[in-house]
């Protein structure tokens, strides 16, 4: 499956850019979807997206209107050209977007963790030419990711692609679901024929970042972006915080900087520009966790304030500086860099921690 080519149907699109999937995250009425959709003709967005069945974290909230909600996506399609997907969550539901002739199935990231019914799934899809899109589980395990898109591949399906959504953590970060980029990294050297969509949606959970995340995915060579639009975002029944009206996707596709030259052509690839984007994308890690180092150096310096103990504690850099000389050995690195870039570090923290120390 690794040198399998699934791009056809992608390329069949023609576009002249990547291929974005904007609607809402919820079918809300007959009435919102063919508003989103009327107003998302006249943008860059190829695909019309709509959850039908809403896997919920906790009972009680809306889990969508189901089969009633279907008519209302065929008519979009009807009234606006636009391909249309909705997220299958079991064979029940994948039946019946057959049945309503839905052109694109999304398997949603708590049903890609349970290779059962990916499997239930795949086999109610086998002799059929749908399009599949798997989104990654939501823990950061690739194989699982990939064996859901294997039994897929394995039912005759052939029109495949996979949508990055992040990785949930228990640890609160500015992302609702963490990039974990190298992933999708990974995920490209093995599997170069293989179209990825990026969700900058669930990843950042918050509309101010759907930007910056899109652009990183670009940035990474990504075929595509699935984007949450809603006319009235703040009203959403489901994921409000996230949500862009159509206006703003418009500013978005605008803005985005597409590095891809020759969109499509798997051959074209810039090996030195691929380089120098991971770089940049290691580069801008290194400033986060710098300083969130610096953070807990902070709080550091405040509890040696409360117990008016000494800023630098010898004894304390002598066991930072030898566990990572330690630690450091086959990394590639010299001893000499740990050295150097750990004694800068350690410095920066004491000039952080000494003005903790002044403040009144
Ligand atoms: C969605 O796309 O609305 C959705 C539920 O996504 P995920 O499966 O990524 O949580
Ligand atoms: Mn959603």
């Amino acid at each position: 499956m690794k040198n399998e080519n699934f791009k056809p149907w992608l390329e069949a699109m023609k576009l002249d850019h990547p291929l974005v999937i904007a609607g809402p995250c919820s079918a809300e009425s007959e009435a919102q979807v063919l508003e989103i959709a009327h107003q998302l003709k006249n943008t860059d967005a190829t695909v019309f997206r709509a959850g039908v069945w809403k896997p919920r974290t906790r009972p009680g909230g809306f889990e969508g209107h189901g089969v009633k909600a279907l008519p209302w996506i065929q008519k979009v399609k009807e009234e606006t050209g636009m391909l249309t997907t909705i997220e299958v969550g079991n064979a029940e539901h994948a039946k019946l977007a057959l049945e309503f002739d839905i052109d694109i199935l999304w398997i949603g990231a708590r049903t890609t963790v349970n290779p059962f019914v990916v499997q239930e799934i795949a086999d109610t899809l086998k002799g059929t030419d749908k399009i599949v899109l798997v989104k990654n589980p939501i823990n950061p395990d690739y194989a699982l990711w990939m064996g859901a898109v294997e039994r897929f591949y394995k039912a005759g399906i052939t029109k495949l692609g996979v949508i990055h959504r992040g990785f949930s953590s228990y640890e609160k970060d500015k992302y609702r679901n963490k990039p974990k980029w190298q992933i999708p990294i990974d995920l490209k050297r093995d599997y170069p024929n293989l179209p990825i969509i990026c969700d900058p949606s669930h990843i950042a959970g918050r509309r101010d970042l759907i930007f910056e995340v899109s652009q990183t995915a670009l940035d990474l060579n990504f075929d595509g972006l699935m984007i949450e639009t809603h006319c009235t975002p703040d009203e959403a029944w489901s994921d409000a915080a996230q949500q862009i009206t159509p206006d703003t996707l418009v500013k978005i596709t605008e803005d985005l900087r597409i590095r891809k030259t020759e969109f499509g052509d798997v051959n074209y690839i810039d090996k030195l520009t691929e380089f120098r984007t991971q770089i940049n994308f290691l580069d801008n890690q290194l400033i986060e966790l710098l300083s969130d180092r610096m953070k807990v150096a902070d709080k550091i310096g405040e509890v040696k304030k409360e117990r008016n103990v000494a800023v630098l504690q010898n004894k304390r850099w002598g066991e930072i500086i030898e566990k990572m000389l330690a630690k450091s050995t086959g990394s590639g690195l010299s001893k000499e860099f740990i050295n150097n870039i750990f004694k800068v570090i350690h410095q920066e923290s004491i000039e952080h921690q000494e003005i903790i120390m002044k403040r009144e």
